[in-house]
């Protein structure tokens, strides 16, 4: 949930209460997703699978252990295309350095976007997932354009957008790239 161009209320760097809640409810976010203390409250994420179990564990896929594969398997980014490309300058490549196949001493090695990708997830699995990346993308690039604001405006009186992000949404993408 993103709302560009904050109005400036004096105490919060986040839409005042009681202003239109960025969700585009019309209600005042003090009566839609923000708490009696002030914090913002994201809606608990939908399950991810859908339709019942399948019972099959996908040698090739790194889900195999809840068994509930399907039995295609399908490319998938190490880290998620889109913020891959998100962080890369020409989209194409990023430098890459501490991954485990690159041994421990070394260097930074400037690896392209689409080799960082392998066979490791079933079908049902990758698109399960798929909510998470998406999610992830939009964060990163919201991010990035923040820290571009800042820089832009020499910290002094920058535009100040304001982001909601589901935390839990954020945890599950992170525990997918670990
Ligand atoms: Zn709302
Ligand atoms: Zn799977």
């Amino acid at each position: 949930m993103r709302e560009a161009n904050v109005r400036e209320n004096g105490r919060f760097l986040s839409p005042a209460p009681q202003d239109d809640c960025p969700c585009g409810s019309r209600h005042q976010a003090q009566r839609c997703h923000r708490a009696a203390d002030h914090s913002w409250v994201a809606e608990r994420p939908p399950a991810l699978l859908a339709g019942p179990r399948t019972g099959y564990s996908n040698p090739g896929c790194y889900a195999r252990s809840r068994k509930d594969c399907d039995e295609e398997l399908s490319r998938e980014h190490f880290i998620t295309d889109e913020v891959l490309g998100t962080i890369s300058a020409d989209k194409k490549v990023v430098m890459v350095e501490g991954a485990n196949w690159q041994g421990p001493d070394a260097k930074q090695k400037v690896t392209g976007l689409k080799s960082l990708s392998s066979w490791m997830l079933c079908r049902r699995h990758n698109t399960a997932l798929w909510a998470l990346d998406s999610m992830a993308s939009q964060f990163f690039r919201y991010f990035r354009d923040d820290g571009l604001d800042v820089m832009r405006f020499h910290g002094n009186d920058f535009q100040r957008d304001f982001t909601l992000v589901s935390g839990r949404y954020l945890e599950l993408w992170m525990l997918k790239m670990l």
